[in-house]
C-alpha cells in the first residue's frame, strides 16, 4: 500500500471542484462515460492491430450501476484500463499545463467554469463536485495485476494492488449525502442521454425498481434489479443527412466539446466515389481555450470504418483550422492503421484537401451576425491560413477581414473593391499598433479628402508578415499608403513650384535634424497636420519586416523621410522665422510629433519635452 501526495496544482483543482464549480454538478457523468469510451476506443484499436488481442471475445460496454443501499453510484468499463505508472501519472498528476490553464481562465462564473473542465482535460476531477470518496479498480489491457486508486478528494491518494478478473475500469463513487439525484434512475438516464446518447457504445444502467405481480389481493410488489441500455449507441456521422434533424447534430456537439454550447456551424459530408469518407465538422462559437497555445489539442477524431483511430494527430487539418471540432470516418485506410502509416499517407493528405476547401467554403457562406461571430473568433488564424495555405489562397482572401478607414465594422477585400476605383484596381492599406491611432494617421488625411477607402490593419505583428504576401487580391493590387504618393489634384508641375518655394526651408530643417531623417520635402499628402513621417521606400530596408518579424527579431529601423504641409501656418510662420534656437525647436518637434502620430517613439523622449516646454514657454 502507498500514499501519494496528489501534484499542488491538482490539489488546488479538488478544492474549487468542492467549493466553487457545483452549480453544473451532472458534468461529472458526461466526463467519466467520456473517459469510459475513450479507453474502450483504445482497446479496440489494440484489438485490431495486436496479435495478442485478436482473437478476445470482446465487444465494448459501459455499465453503470445505481445502489441505494450503498448510496453509491459506480461506472464501469471494459476498455484499456491502466497500470499503477499510469493511474500517477494520469490521476495524479497533470502532465499538460492544462490545469493552470484552467485556473488562470475561471472566470468565477461557475456554469461557465464547469463547462471548461472538459476542455482542459481535467474532467476526471469534477467527480469530486459530488463526492469525497471515490475508487478507481482498474486493470490494463495485457497486464496480471489489477490496482485500486482510492482518494477521500483532498491532498491525499492511495495506489493499492486488487484482484480484478477482466481488463477495464471502474469507478466507484460514494455519493455525498446531499447529493442523492444521482441515484435515481430517471434522472442519470437524462444526463446521459443529453452529453453521451451518440457515444458508440453501449451504455446499460442497472437499477432498482418495484415490480407488481399478480392482481388484486393476490397482487405481490416486489424489489428487484433492472437492466436496460440509455444510449442510442450509434456513430452519428455514419447515419444518412436524411435521418437527422438539427437537434441530433447539437446534441452530439454536446458530447463532442465537452460543454452546453452551441456550434456557430455544422457540416456533414459523405464523399463517395474514388475514396470514400464521412466527416462531421462544427465551429464552435468561443474559440477552444488553447488555440493560442503551443500545446494545442487536436479536436478532430479519426476513425477507420467506425473504429476509432486516434484524437492525437494535428495533421489531419491544416494548423490553422485547429479551432474546428469533428470527425473524420476513412472507409479506405487499413483499420490496424499505425501512426506510421498515418504519416504522408495519401488517403488522408486527400481528406485534409477536401475538408479543407468544405470548411472554407461554409466560413464563406457565414452570414451577419454568425459572420461577425466568426471574425472576432478566427480571423488571425485566418491570416495564419493565407501565410501557409497557398492552395486555399483565394478562399481565404474572401473571408479574412480589416477594418476600414470610411466604413464601420469589418469589410472583406470583395466589400473594398466593390467600391473603390475599378480603372485603378488598387487596395490601399496600413498598418500599425491599433485602430485609435491608424484612424488619426496624418497620412489618412490625403485619402480622407479625395474619399478613397484605406484598410486599417490593427494587428501589427501579424499583418506585417501577411499582408506583403497577399500583394494580390485577383487583378487588384495592395498598396502600402506608407511608401506609395499620397493622391491629389495638383500636376507634377505645380508640385514642383511649391517644393522650389519652400527649398530653403526644407534643406534648414534638415541640417538641423541631420542622419535622423532621409530627407525633408513637401508634400501635398496633408490637410491638417503639419508635418508627416513616411518610410524610404528605395532603402534596402524596406519591406524587410517580414524577414525580421520571421526571426523574431525587430527591425532596425528604416531611415524616414519627414514630410510638411506647405498649407499649414506653422511650416509657413516657420519659414519666415529668424530665431535660431527656435527653429531648432519646432524643426524637431515636427520630427517628433509627426513620429507620435504613426505611433513610434520619440528618440529622445526628455528633448521632446523641453523643446515641447521652451516653444510653449515663448509663445506665452
Ligand atoms: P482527459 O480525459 O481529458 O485526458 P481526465 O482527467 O478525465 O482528463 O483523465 C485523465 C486521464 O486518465 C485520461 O487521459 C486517461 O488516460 C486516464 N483515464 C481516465 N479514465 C479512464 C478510464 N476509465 N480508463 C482508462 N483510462 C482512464
Amino acid at each position: 500500500m502507498a500514499k501519494h501526495q496528489f501534484q499542488t496544482e491538482i490539489g488546488q483543482l479538488l478544492k474549487l471542484m468542492t467549493h466553487s464549480l457545483y452549480s453544473n454538478k451532472e458534468i461529472f457523468i458526461r466526463e467519466l462515460v467520456s473517459n469510459s469510451s475513450d479507453a474502450i476506443d483504445k482497446f479496440n484499436h489494440m484489438r485490431l492491430t495486436d496479435e495478442a488481442f485478436k482473437n478476445e471475445d470482446w465487444s465494448g460496454q459501459i455499465n453503470i450501476n445505481l445502489d441505494e443501499e450503498d448510496n453509491s453510484l459506480t461506472i464501469a468499463d471494459n476498455g484499456i484500463g491502466m497500470n499503477e505508472e499510469d493511474l500517477m501519472n494520469n490521476l495524479g498528476t497533470i502532465a499538460k499545463s492544462g490545469t493552470k490553464a484552467f485556473v488562470e481562465n475561471l472566470t468565477g462564473d461557475a456554469k461557465k467554469d464547469s463547462n471548461l473542465i472538459g476542455q482542459f482535460g481535467v474532467g476526471f476531477y469534477s467527480v469530486f463536485m459530488v463526492s469525497d470518496n471515490v475508487e478507481v479498480i482498474t486493470k490494463k489491457a495485457g497486464e496480471e495485476q489489477a490496482y485500486k486508486f482510492a482518494t477521500d478528494g483532498t491532498g491525499e491518494f492511495e495506489i493499492t494492488p486488487v484482484t480484478k478478473e477482466a481488463h477495464g475500469t471502474v469507478m466507484y463513487i460514494k455519493l455525498k449525502e446531499e447529493e442523492k439525484e444521482f441515484l435515481q434512475k430517471a434522472r442519470v438516464e437524462t444526463i446521459v442521454k443529453k452529453y453521451s446518447n451518440h457515444i458508440a457504445y453501449p451504455i446499460m444502467m442497472h437499477y432498482k425498481a418495484e415490480e407488481t405481480e399478480g392482481e388484486g389481493d393476490d397482487a405481490v410488489t416486489k424489489t428487484v434489479r433492472k437492466s436496460e441500455q440509455v444510449n442510442a449507441a450509434t456513430a452519428l456521422w455514419a447515419l444518412p443527412k436524411a435521418e437527422l434533424k438539427k437537434e441530433d447534430y447539437l446534441e452530439f456537439y454536446k458530447g463532442l466539446s465537452h460543454s452546453d454550447d452551441e456550434p456557430l456551424k455544422y457540416l456533414h459530408n459523405k464523399v463517395e466515389g474514388a475514396q470514400e469518407f464521412t466527416t462531421l465538422f462544427y465551429i464552435p462559437k468561443i474559440a477552444p481555450m488553447d488555440m493560442n497555445r503551443a500545446d494545442y489539442s487536436s479536436h478532430v477524431k479519426l476513425y477507420v470504418k467506425r473504429v476509432f483511430i486516434t484524437d492525437d494527430d494535428k495533421e489531419l487539418l491544416p494548423t490553422y483550422l485547429r479551432f474546428v471540432m469533428g470527425i473524420i470516418d476513412s472507409e479506405d485506410l487499413p483499420l490496424n492503421v499505425s501512426r506510421e502509416i498515418l504519416q504522408d499517407n495519401k488517403i488522408l493528405a486527400n481528406i485534409k484537401q477536401s475538408s479543407t476547401k468544405k470548411i472554407l467554403q461554409a466560413i464563406k457562406k457565414l452570414k451577419g451576425e454568425d459572420a461577425d461571430i466568426f471574425t472576432a473568433q478566427y480571423n488571425n488564424l485566418i491570416k495564419e491560413g493565407i501565410y501557409t495555405d497557398y492552395i486555399n489562397k483565394d478562399l481565404l482572401l474572401d473571408i479574412v477581414k480589416y477594418k476600414s478607414s470610411t466604413e464601420e465594422g469589418m469589410v472583406t477585400f470583395a466589400d473594398y473593391t466593390s467600391r473603390a476605383d475599378s480603372e485603378k484596381k488598387e487596395i490601399y492599406y496600413i498598418i500599425g499598433e491599433n485602430e485609435q491611432v491608424l484612424r488619426n494617421s496624418p497620412l489618412l488625411e490625403a485619402y480622407k479628402k479625395a474619399n478613397i477607402e484605406v484598410l486599417l490593419m490593427d494587428n501589427k505583428n501579424e499583418d506585417t508578415i501577411v499582408t506583403p504576401m497577399i500583394g494580390e487580391y485577383g487583378e487588384w493590387e495592395l498598396k502600402d499608403i506608407t511608401v506609395i504618393p499620397a493622391p491629389d489634384s495638383k500636376t507634377e508641375e505645380e508640385k514642383e513650384e511649391i517644393s522650389k518655394e519652400f527649398k530653403t526651408l526644407t534643406e534648414k530643417i534638415k541640417e538641423v535634424l541631420g542622419e535622423t531623417v532621409k530627407e525633408v520635402k513637401i508634400t501635398t499628402r496633408l490637410t491638417q497636420s503639419p508635418s508627416c513621417v513616411v518610410k524610404d521606400a528605395s532603402s534596402p530596408l524596406a519591406g524587410m519586416e517580414e524577414m525580421f518579424a520571421q526571426m523574431g527579431k525587430t527591425m532596425p529601423e528604416t531611415p524616414l523621410i519627414l514630410e510638411l504641409n506647405p498649407d499649414h501656418e506653422m511650416v509657413k510662420k516657420l519659414d519666415k522665422l529668424e530665431k535660431e534656437a527656435m527653429f531648432e525647436d519646432i524643426s524637431w518637434i515636427l520630427f517628433d510629433s509627426a513620429k507620435l502620430a504613426e505611433g513610434l517613439e520619440p528618440k529622445d523622449k526628455a528633448a521632446f519635452s523641453a523643446r515641447i516646454a521652451r516653444v510653449a514657454t515663448e509663445a506665452l
